[in-house]
């Protein structure tokens, strides 16, 4: 029998929450993402009277092995926090915590495109990735494979939240991007207004949005030539604007290639990340023990 899943799907403003049964996703949640406390009211409100696990994907930097959570530029405050453990311990519940981005290639590969070898990657405020090879998804040493966001593409480029220079997210993201057009226009734009202006015909718009069309084709090739996988599957805010900036990345993309895949847009929307976090339990890497110690003999199991 199928475990009765929480899944969370947890984003530097955003946590959205929701309970999978019978493959479909209900009582679904979202609010600010604040504290634990914040949290372990989420999920009570939408758990299963029955026993569960709860599936965690956090927009994070993660040792999935130890359940720590190491850094997230935009959520400080959980930093090193042993979240499976907190939660597990207060709820009573095993918890599973992975990386977003790995979670939403496994979302892909239970609910949504379903192939054997397909490389996951979200272009958004940041940008990241998840691989699936042979049909189970690519979780590294620790969980943080796929972190296609930091390929230093150019060793003396911009300073990357990570600590690096010239990461792709660094010149391709949305946060570059913001920063790229304070410093040639004078004021910061969103991706969103960048991509507006260069649809209009200014010229250093376009030239920004050129730039981070390239770097996100040279990220893509590089995930191409290491996986070969059947397709790209791209989500993230930035994909929104595919019928402008599509053509630019399949372009260079192509040049950068030998054999570049297809490309093609999740179909499973804002849930793939919700997904994933479902399928968690399921596909938790055999080898490792699950990172919660509170399944059994906790307070409230
Ligand atoms: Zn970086």
């Amino acid at each position: 029998m199928k475990m009765s899943v929480v899944a969370v799907d947890m984003g530097g403003t955003q946590t959205r929450v929701a309970h999978l049964a019978g493959g479909r996703l209900h009582r679904r949640k979202a609010f600010p993402t604040r504290d634990v406390d914040t949290l372990v009211a989420a999920i009570g409100a939408v758990a299963p009277r029955g026993p569960y696990a709860v599936g965690i994907a956090f927009a994070g930097a993660l040792d999935m092995r130890r359940g720590r959570i190491l850094n997230s530029p935009n959520l400080r405050e959980w930093q090193d926090l042993d979240l499976p453990q907190e939660l597990g311990s207060r709820l009573g519940r095993p918890v599973y915590l992975a990386n977003d981005a790995s979670c939403a290639a496994l979302g892909e590969l239970t609910r949504g495109f379903r192939a054997r070898d397909f490389a996951y990657v979200t272009w958004s405020t940041g940008i990241g990735g998840g691989f699936v090879s042979g049909g189970r998804v690519l979780w590294g040493n620790t969980g943080m494979a796929a972190e296609v966001g930091h390929i230093v593409l150019r060793p003396d480029g911009p300073l990357c939240d990570c600590g690096k220079h010239g990461c792709l997210e660094a010149i391709a993201a949305g946060a570059g991007i913001r920063r790229l057009t304070r410093e040639r226009m004078g004021s910061a734009l969103s991706a969103e207004e960048t991509v507006a202006r260069a649809r209009a015909g200014e010229k250093v718009p376009a030239d920004i949005v050129n730039t981070a069309c390239r770097a996100f084709a040279q990220g893509l090739s590089i995930v191409s030539e290491l996986l070969e996988p059947e397709v790209l599957l791209l989500g993230g805010g930035i994909t929104l604007s595919w019928d402008y900036l599509g053509p630019k990345v399949e372009r260079a993309l192509r040049a950068f290639s030998r054999n570049a895949p297809p490309v093609r847009l999740t179909e499973l929307g804002d849930d793939v990340g919700l997904y994933g976090a479902a399928a968690l339990p399921e596909h938790w890497p055999e080898e490792w023990p699950p990172p919660t110690r509170s399944s059994s003999g906790a307070p409230g199991s």
